[in-house]
């Protein structure tokens, strides 16, 4: 029988993230993962945007996580001679002086002032549709997901620590000192396995409220952004004039493939915004892993402490996964607690 410290389930984001806090601190991990079917981390565009929403909200701990966002991201590039961070502003549109007014008392708060340029650009970029002004928002950054997974799962494979399968629950055996499977035991198993969690008989009572997005991936050859453009959809400069345009949400759906709906209802926007030529490259959707309180949920299953999950990244796991992982990460290793805002035990 070969033995880990620990089984991780899903080699999403989340599941990366923690392998690697595990890794780091010196614990063998083998990692299960259904050949990323449905993973949320490769329609998403990696976006951390430390100023949302129609009110120009400050993201939900954006100062304590972006730090170690950064740092955790540019560490993991060094260690696997890969890129996959950029640091980028987010030009926000403004279409009306009311839009300008909100954003000049925004700048006026001292929190704010990290975040926001009081300085407006004029205008809009030369391509798009005509709007007031764009104004600045600092320290943004992508993470360009499809290359992080991929840079992981290949180090991954190359340590002989992953296994392309899915996970058979039925098969996992809990016995008192360890758990076994599949010819491994291990001291505990997290599992991370986006909005499939609601297939897991230990965490389906975790009350997700599902959020299915759906992407378009275009050519614009006269349109050149050098910032990420956020209008009624997302514009992210991809390089050689491609760009990830998006997103829908919509909260009742049959599946999570694309639909012609959710296409019909980017295009509208699309064509709004983009006033020169450009060639559709492909259209992606996914589930996003939102919990019903939009906080991620970190803890050991009812009655069964070997069993743990981590989840619930929603609709921001490039900012939240970093952080939360490295919490998870020091639970499982020094027992230390989970704040109870993001603990599994807020639901049972
Ligand atoms: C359209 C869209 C746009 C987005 N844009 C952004 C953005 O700009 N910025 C941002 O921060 N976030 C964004 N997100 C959210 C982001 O994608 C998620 O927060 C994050 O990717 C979730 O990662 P995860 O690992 O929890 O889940 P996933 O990425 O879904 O990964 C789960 C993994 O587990 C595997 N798995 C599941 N069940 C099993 C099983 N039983 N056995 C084996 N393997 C299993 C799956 O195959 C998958 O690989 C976006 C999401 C969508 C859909």
């Amino acid at each position: 029988m070969n033995k880990v410290d620990f089984f991780v389930v899903g080699q999403g984001l989340a599941g990366t993230l923690l392998t690697s806090e595990l890794l780091a601190a010196g614990k063998t991990v083998r990692v299960f993962d259904a050949d990323h079917q449905g993973a949320a981390s490769a329609v998403a565009a990696g976006i951390i945007n430390p100023i949302t929403g129609r009110r120009l909200v400050k993201s939900w701990m954006i100062d304590e996580l972006l730090p170690t966002a950064i740092t955790t991201y540019q560490k993991q590039e060094s260690l696997l001679d890969k890129h996959f961070i950029y640091q980028t502003p987010v030009h926000r549109t403004l279409h009306d002086p009311a839009d300008e007014n909100l954003w000049t008392m925004r700048c006026g708060y001292p929190d704010y002032a990290d975040y926001l340029s009081p300085e407006l650009i004029p205008g809009n970029p030369e391509g798009m549709q005509s709007v007031l002004a764009r104004g600045v928002i600092k320290r943004g950054c992508r993470v360009d997901l499809p290359v992080y997974i991929q840079s992981w799962k290949d180090h991954f494979l190359q340590e002989n620590m992953l296994k392309i399968n899915r996970f058979n629950y039925a098969a996992l055996m809990i016995e008192k000192e360890q758990i076994v499977y599949d010819g491994w035991t291990a001291e505990k198993i997290i599992f991370c396995e986006g909005y499939q969690i609601l297939n897991n008989p230990w965490f389906n009572f975790v009350p997700m409220v599902l959020a299915k997005g759906e992407v378009i991936i275009l050519e614009i050859p006269d349109l050149s952004l050098d910032a990420i453009y956020k209008s009624k959809l997302t514009f992210v400069p991809l390089g050689k004039n491609r760009y990830w345009v998006g997103a829908t949400y919509d909260w009742k759906f049959a599946d999570g493939r694309p639909t012609q709906t959710g296409k019909e209802e980017l295009m509208e926007k699309i064509t709004e915004d983009v006033k020169v030529p450009f060639v559709i490259l492909d259209h992606q959707a996914a589930i996003r892993p939102t919990i019903k309180d939009r906080r991620p949920v970190l803890g050991a299953a009812p009655k069964e402490e070997k069993v743990l999950v981590f989840n619930g990244l929603g609709t921001k796991g490039a900012s939240v996964g970093p952080y939360w992982s490295a919490v998870m990460a020091r639970h499982l290793i020094y027992g230390d607690a989970i704040d109870a805002s993001v603990n599994l035990n807020r639901f049972i």
